[in-house]
């Protein structure tokens, strides 16, 4: 019987266990933490955003850029769907994005758990494996447990470790460090799907307001992506979805030396070249205001206030007196307004990572290592980062889904061409 030893008793960990233990493999997961899934727990504020009906490439950011996509070809939404109905879970969409129908994480990572036990996999928790040495025939797993170093050796490990995102839930980074000694090349990991600290005595001002924008993050002066959603302004900075999507590029900038700028547009239902028009019309019929009300209705008070005193406005003259000058700076501002990003929150606060393994050392067939057969990786260790919506945790389920078959020697006819990676 193979013996498989995956390491993580994550997402991909155990979806890899299911997978190869239904297969009659002898398989142990090795999790460092008191009970497995912890960051399943977690995910979609606790009920758990497992997929997306709506996924392509767009979707997935890798320097292969094809990568992602070759894997979820292979293990697609719908046969994910169609693992997890037999696990017991049902599933509802909300415009695309799947959640269980208890809207309960917790459910997910229980079934999981149950379903890798009752196909005979054995879950090793409190288990922090700290090296993989490669055997004559096989490998030899170390790992530290309650009563002290504990060896395991094995025909084929998965490493299925995670990131450093959120290292409370177990993810702590000790996979890249596994993997650099077998040999692999990581790319640096940094926080994504993260708060953004920035520059501006005015944040404190307008901390705490929400208000739908256009994010657009700019690298030494060029747009690089762009995202519209709730933003969420902050004493340190910005937040909300459209934030963390465009996250990882501030994340890359900031890491190769860029200036890093997010500019912003408090009026994206408008387009550009009305706005100035607007406040022309307006400044005429509501004239009678002072400068602090101009803008009530259109934005929330303090928001409004730091950008009439940007574009130099008094707050206590009439509108009538604001001069066209002023309202061409104020147009500028409300359609661009530019915030210095100084860093990201840490990973402590990401929800996932960018970098990782390097996917040209890694088989999209298979998630096979290249360089060590024998060897898989799975989940987010590798250097693969998906939007939020569900992407990330179908990456962790089509990567574990694939090793677990690879490894247990029941690979489907692949669907791609023998030369796709
Ligand atoms: C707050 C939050 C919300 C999220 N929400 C969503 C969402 O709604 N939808 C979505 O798609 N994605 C979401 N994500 C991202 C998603 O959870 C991850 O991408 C996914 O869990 C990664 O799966 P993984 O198997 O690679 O790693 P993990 O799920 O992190 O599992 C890795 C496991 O390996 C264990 N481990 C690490 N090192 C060792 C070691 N040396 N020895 C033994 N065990 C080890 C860890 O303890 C951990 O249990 C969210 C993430 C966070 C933090």
């Amino acid at each position: 019987m193979k013996r498989i030893v995956i390491i993580g008793g994550g997402a991909s960990g155990l979806a890899a266990a299911v997978t190869a233990a239904e297969q009659g493999c002898d398989v142990t997961v090795l999790e460092q933490k008191e009970k497995t899934g912890k960051k399943i727990l977690a995910t979609g504020n606790g009920r758990c955003n497992l997929t997306n009906l709506q996924i392509s490439e767009v979707c997935y950011r890798s320097r292969n850029q094809e990568f992602p996509m070759k894997v979820i070809r292979q293990v697609s939404v719908e046969e994910t769907l169609k693992f997890f109905n037999q696990l017991g879970l049902l599933t509802k969409d909300r415009n695309g994005y799947v959640y269980p129908v208890s809207d309960q994480a917790s459910s997910v990572a229980e079934l999981l758990a149950e379903a890798a036990k009752d196909r005979g996999a054995k879950l090793v928790c409190s288990s922090r494996v700290t090296a993989v040495d490669v055997r004559k025939k096989g490998f030899r797993v170390t790992a530290m447990e309650t009563e002290g170093e504990k060896t395991y050796d094995c025909d084929k490990v998965i490493l299925a470790s995670g990131s450093k995102a959120s290292p409370v839930t177990g993810s702590d980074g000790s996979g890249y460090i596994l993997a650099k000694e077998l040999g692999h090349h990581v790319i640096e990991p940094l926080p994504a799907l993260v708060q953004l600290v920035g520059k501006g005595g005015w944040l404190r001002r307008v901390a705490g307001v929400r208000t739908e924008a256009i994010v657009t993050l700019m690298l030494d002066g060029i747009p690089v992506a762009e995202d519209r959603g709730e933003l969420q302004l902050t004493d340190y900075g910005i937040s909300g979805i459209p934030v963390f999507q465009v996250s990882r590029y501030a994340s890359v900038g900031l890491y190769e030396g860029k200036q890093v700028r997010a500019s912003i547009d408090f009026l994206p239902f408008m387009e550009q070249n009305k706005v100035t028009e607007f406040l022309f019309d307006r400044r005429e019929r509501l004239s009678y205001l002072s400068g602090a009300k101009f803008l009530s209705g259109v934005l929330a008070e303090k928001l409004a206030c730091v950008l009439l005193s940007e574009a130099g406005i008094s707050l206590t003259d009439q509108v009538k007196q604001i001069p066209d000058r002023k309202l061409e700076k104020l147009a500028a501002l409300a359609k661009g307004f530019s915030l210095l990003i100084t860093g990201t929150k840490s990973f402590e606060q990401a929800q996932i990572c960018c970098g990782g393994v390097d996917t040209s050392q890694v088989d999209s067939r298979t998630m096979e290592s290249r360089i060590l057969p024998g060897f898989y990786l799975t989940g987010e260790i590798l250097d693969v980062d998906g939007i939020c919506g569900g992407y990330n945790l179908q990456w962790a389920w089509s990567t574990g889904i694939l090793a677990g078959r690879a490894a247990a020697g029941a690979n489907k006819e692949t669907r791609e061409t023998d030369d796709q990676n």
